[in-house]
């Protein structure tokens, strides 16, 4: 089977765009492939002030406890905690010596999330080679992911040329895997920007939390930004409405022509009532499971202490290779 590898960040509130962009996806083609999903807690810490130790240890496992309560299986996938496999660190020093600095300047997230402002940490900067890493360690063939990650896996892409070039080291060349319809969600908010954790964690109404109850649900989906005169079809309205059609073309499954021709010429008020519904009945046995995986924490426990013993095996094998094409004495 080929190897799939993703993840998420411990940031803050998961949200719609997590799930439909890249969680929902990864337990949906489960079967077809050799699964790795990890809570990419290392990456977390690029926004260092955003940490508050306590928060954060519950949000990584709260991270854990979604992907399964999300539909991964523990006995189809490794399910594992970035820093409990040091590999990705390591990886990732060895990776830092073949990265062209400009590369790393020219990415647009480090743009948007430093906001050009000189005092960010090196890590910040430094987030798409951990990133190489993580994917690079598994000698993935897929990596399943959102639409704003599309630079950072070329970026992975060239890296890995490029020390396989220098070095010889035999790295596998990994694709972006990236849905159709979905790839991006908007901010309910502002349409004009991706919904992101850290901005839901600031602003209500940003974003639909995959653990929402139903009336903050309801609240959010509602208050949702709108656009243009009452047209509701893909290709003739605004961002806003977009957004809104898409979400529920994901959850509903239902052909674009079907939609458009139950709410098209209907106001905004019936969709954004119908998306509610389906969202609240789409997300509730998730809010379920994921009651119960709190509940029994020590499953949890189990689950990424197996999944970092198995993925450690695969990665160890990787460092020493690269490590042997660099020319390092064997401990
Ligand atoms: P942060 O604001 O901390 O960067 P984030 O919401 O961007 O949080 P990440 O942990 O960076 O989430 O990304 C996890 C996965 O979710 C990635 O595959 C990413 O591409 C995907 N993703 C993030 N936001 C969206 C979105 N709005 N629509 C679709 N996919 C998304
Ligand atoms: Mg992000």
């Amino acid at each position: 089977k080929k190897r799939v590898f993703s993840g998420v960040q411990p940031t803050g509130k998961l949200h719609i765009g997590n799930y439909v962009g890249a969680i929902s996806q990864w337990a949906e083609n489960q079967d077809a492939y050799d699964n790795i999903f990890c809570v990419v807690d290392l990456h977390a810490i690029t926004i260092p002030e955003a940490i508050e130790p306590k928060a954060f240890r519950a949000k990584c496992l709260e991270v854990a406890a979604l992907y399964i309560a999300c539909g991964i299986d523990p006995a189809k996938s490794t399910i594992f905690m970035q820093s409990h496999v040091p590999e990705h660190s390591e990886l990732s020093w060895l990776l830092n010596c073949v990265t062209p600095l400009g590369w790393l300047y020219r990415m647009t997230q480090f743009k948007a999330k430093s906001g050009g402002s000189e005092s960010v940490g090196t890590g910040l900067l430094d987030y798409p080679v951990l990133m190489a890493a993580d994917i690079l360690l598994y000698d993935t063939h897929f990596v399943p992911v959102g639409d704003d990650q599309k630079q950072h896996i070329e970026f992975t892409r060239d890296l890995a040329q490029r020390i396989n070039t220098m070095f010889n080291a035999g790295l596998v060349i990994p694709e972006a895997q990236i849905r159709a319809s979905g790839a991006r969600v908007m901010g309910l908010d502002d349409p004009e920007s991706k919904m992101s954790k850290s901005t839901g964690e600031q602003k209500k109404g940003h974003s639909i939390g995959i653990l929402d109850e139903p009336n903050v649900i309801k609240k959010a989906i509602m208050s949702a930004t709108t656009d243009c005169e009452n047209e509701a079809r893909f290709d003739h309205c605004g961002p806003g409405v977009k957004n809104l059609l898409t979400l529920y073309e994901v959850m509903s499954k239902q052909p674009r022509e079907q939609i458009e021709a139950e709410f098209h010429g209907q106001g905004y008020g019936k969709l954004k009532k119908a998306l509610v519904e389906l969202t609240v009945e789409h997300l509730r046995p998730v809010r379920e499971r994921y009651a119960d995986l709190m509940n029994n924490q020590d499953h949890l426990h189990d689950v990424l202490k197996t999944g970092a013993d198995r993925a450690r095996a695969i990665a160890g094998t990787t460092v020493t290779r690269v490590r042997d094409g660099m020319g390092f004495v064997r401990p």
